[in-house]
């Protein structure tokens, strides 16, 4: 197997392990035939991974998300195949561009905190380092949207319809997971007492193992998603009563724990199905780790802290602290202390949002049915923990009572976020300013107890996706100035910033960013008829809709604009593009009713001949990890207008940074660290800050603000009047409204005068095209430490020591 035979090897798997004869217009085929053929490449140099590594320490990265995309081109990327993948595929007639749209996109999440779980591994393969993803492999992954009549319309992901050529399934080592049943005391002769779970209802869990190449240094990691399957045995009882067929049926009981991805971004829905799937990934995940870890040292826990340690992505596998300390203490006969003291070395939490209705609290009485030896355990870590609530505060039974594993509330309920701090010996936010205000402010008492758990891990993104393989005019071009290493040391792209003011590099520079222009247009044409103008700025916000992300604010602006251009005061106006996309969760009311007005809003402004010279704006459907790799390269000004001290961290802002778009932001999430990497000069700053958000939201008037301000009056005017909804009365009424509502959490009104002046100067700076290309070059090349690599290796060094 070498570059010389991968030609006569694509045959071979296209004539006979598929048996196909000639290429259809979809290329399933010899897309697959090509992945697989890629696949036999993975596999040898995944063996010599393997076996490089016997047992050293490793980590595991347990995330209910997984949002990888394609593989294909990743793989091509990682193992430096491009030229022998398109010289195998001349005899074909079709170029590698056709042939990979035959993939579907893995779409095992729902945004941001699934997707740098995706960068992640792809940074810890190129860094060498043996993590292994665990996730769920969901049969229907994040739904395809669809819009119609300016609606969001949800349709299933049957991602798994044409197969998956990259996965291997290894049904000889599936795990049993226990649900329901009920504990048992057995008293041994001894006298000693030891709990039993009985009765459960266990349901199979079979590993699907993905490869993770790393950047061409011959190392493939895995990502493990587990399938939830009936087990053989299932309800003897009615089997032999004579009902098979209902017996049969309860297969699918089983088979739903790991049927779709549960489709909420940053909320928390309370399905009994989603606790399941928690639980499953969980247990299967820490069985397995522990199966391989007695295999190599039998029952002898002693060095299982220095070998193993777990990474839990968000709360949501924050149940696998009770699950470790049952496992240690119910199959391995380990006392309840030294099970905690393993638990609490080798857990570690990164927490991936401040919103109250992201917590996720799970009902008391549901646990005590799903999983009552789990609830038993979670009781048990509570009582010993206010123990020490108590001594660190004493007399204050209120810490105890906020402190609390359980809210005792009107129905009890379980605080994940607390289970997961006490059980964790790190705690991480994803930004500087985010975990500043985790300190200060939701897990302050935490931080009071054990100010050495908490830590800050800004988020990243891989390079080699985002900048490498998604603009390789771009990359060729960087290439051309600088040491060619930069994409495996991004720390070298720094070296860009002595070309910011080269004219001849600063034309190259703006050639590439109209190529990309052209193929966005092309393809935003393609999905909603709206022409996209190549020599306008092109004004970008994509990410999941969400009212804290204030797609609203942007839209006014838009109809801002609109105004303007229809009362022929254009004399300042740059043209500009507007593209808007992103899911709104299904439950969603308002999110879905913005996503209606932008459509709403796109559809007058297109159909207006007076704005045609000076705005366009499209709504992009089902925004996805395949529709970023076209968009971020062809971006001119980057949207992250999020209201201050919500967005977390934020990546699609480094994303877009890395292709050379200017950000307009607030001082939220990374961006702040954003603008302090490449200059305020460099960034377009507007917006109330968050330390200020409290003092202006207790005598916040937004009507007032209107009344005061003459453009936001004049955009009220059009949306009240219902210009936008000329045939569809009252429709935007509750948008409307909570613009101007005093108890507008995200306080729209307020900020929209200075992001209105700020795009005033965008607008100039876009006139200076020497001006704006060296500020797009200097964001490129500030861009270094943004790369997931960087991130990793601060989780490799300060909180996995591997
Ligand atoms: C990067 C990315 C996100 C995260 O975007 P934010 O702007 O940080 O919210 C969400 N979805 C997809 C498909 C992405 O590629």
């Amino acid at each position: 197997m070498n570059e010389h035979t991968f030609s006569e090897d694509l045959a071979r798997h296209f004539h006979f392990s598929l048996g196909r004869d000639t290429v259809q217009d979809s290329h399933l085929y010899l897309y697959n035939a090509l992945a697989i053929t890629i696949r036999d490449r993975l596999v040898a140099q995944w063996r010599e991974t393997r076996e490089s590594r016997g047992h050293q320490r490793r980590v595991g990265y347990i995330s209910l998300e997984f949002l990888m995309g394609r593989t294909l081109n990743n793989a091509i990327l990682n193992l430096d195949l491009d030229d022998t993948v398109r010289d195998a595929l001349k005899g074909y007639c079709c170029g590698l561009e056709d042939v990979e749209q035959a993939e579907h996109d893995a779409g095992l999440g729902n945004g941001g905190l699934g997707r740098l779980a995706a960068c992640f591994l792809d940074s810890c393969a190129s860094l060498a380092l043996p993590v292994i993803g665990y996730g769920i492999r969901y049969e229907y992954g994040m739904f395809n949207q669809q819009i119609k009549n300016g609606a969001q319309i949800e349709h299933p992901d049957n991602w798994l319809r044409n197969g998956n050529p990259w996965e291997i399934a290894a049904p000889e080592k599936a795990i049993r997971v226990k649900f329901f049943g009920h504990v048992d005391v057995i008293k041994k002769r001894s006298g000693q007492q030891y709990r039993q779970w009985n009765n459960t209802q266990d349901v199979l869990a079979v590993p699907y193992d993905m490869p993770i190449p790393g950047y061409q240094n011959g190392i493939v990691n895995t990502l493990r998603l587990w399938k939830s399957e009936a087990t053989d045995e299932f309800d003897l009882g009615e089997f032999n009563a004579g009902s098979y067929t209902e017996s049969v049926a309860k297969k699918n009981l089983a088979e739903q724990i790991t049927m779709v991805l549960y489709p909420n971004d940053t909320s928390e829905n309370g399905k009994e199905l989603r606790l399941r799937q928690q639980y499953f990934l969980s247990s299967a995940s820490l069985q397995d780790t522990i199966n391989s870890y007695v295999e190599n040292c039998g029952n002898n826990f002693d060095e299982f802290i220095a070998l193993n340690s777990f990474q839990l992505n968000d709360t949501h596998p924050s149940i696998a602290v009770p699950e470790l300390m049952r496992i240690l203490m119910d199959d391995y006969a380990i006392s309840w202390d030294d099970a905690w003291n393993i638990t609490t070395k080798t857990m570690a939490y990164t927490n991936h949002t401040l919103l109250p209705e992201a917590l996720e609290k799970w009902p008391v009485s549901l646990f005590a049915n799903l999983l009552p030896r789990i609830l038993e355990i979670i009781y048990e870590i509570n009582a010993r923990f206010l123990l020490q609530v108590a001594v660190a505060w004493p007399g204050d039974s209120s810490k105890q009572q906020a402190l609390s594993l359980i809210d005792e509330g009107h129905e009890p309920q379980v605080r994940m976020a607390h289970l997961a701090i006490v059980g964790s010996y790190s705690v991480n936010g994803v930004a500087a300013l985010h975990t500043k205000l985790l300190k200060a402010g939701l897990f302050n008492d935490f931080y009071q107890l054990w100010p050495e758990k908490f830590n800050n891990k800004t988020n990243g993104v891989t390079p080699r996706r985002w900048l490498s393989h998604c603009n390789t005019s771009l990359a060729e071009l960087i290439s051309s100035k600088i040491d060619k290493n930069w994409v495996a040391d991004f720390s070298h792209v720094d070296q860009l910033a002595k070309f910011a003011e080269d004219h001849a590099f600063q034309k190259q520079w703006r050639e590439s960013k109209k190529a990309n222009k052209v193929v966005l247009a092309d393809f935003v044409e393609k999905a909603t008829g709206v022409k996209f103008d190549v020599d306008m700025m092109f004004d970008v916000q994509v990410k999941r809709i969400h009212e804290y992300k204030r797609q609203l604010l942007n839209i006014l602006h838009v109809i801002g604009l609109y105004d303007r251009i229809r009362k022929g005061d254009t004399a300042d106006i740059t043209p500009r593009c507007v593209l808007i996309g992103g899911k709104a969760a299904p439950g969603y009311v308002m999110a879905k009713e913005i996503i209606k007005l932008i459509n709403n809003v796109a559809d007058t402004i297109n159909l207006d001949p007076k704005a045609a010279k000076f705005l366009k704006v499209a709504f992009v459907p089902n925004y996805n990890v395949s529709a970023m790799e076209l968009i971020c390269p062809a971006t001119d000004l980057s949207e992250q207008i999020s209201t201050a001290g919500k967005e977390a961290s934020g990546t699609g802002n480094m994303k877009f940074m890395m292709n050379g778009a200017l950000t307009i932001g607030t001082l939220d999430g990374a961006n702040i660290e954003i603008r302090d990497a490449v200059g305020e000069d460099n960034f377009f700053l507007f917006g109330a800050q968050a330390h200020e958000i409290s003092d202006i939201r207790e005598n916040y008037q937004p009507n007032e603000i209107i009344a005061n301000s003459e453009t936001l009056s004049a955009v009220m005017h059009l949306l009240e009047s219902g210009h936008f909804n000329l045939f569809e009365p009252k429709i935007f009424d509750s948008i409307i409204k909570t613009i101007r509502d005093p108890d507008d959490m995200w306080l729209t009104a307020y900020d929209f005068d200075s992001y209105f002046q700020a795009q005033r100067s965008v607008d100039k700076t876009y006139q200076d095209q020497t001006l704006w290309t060296k500020m797009s070059i200097l964001n490129t090349a500030a861009s270094g430490v943004f790369s997931s690599d960087h991130t990793i290796r601060q989780y490799r060094d300060e909180i996995w020591k591997l």
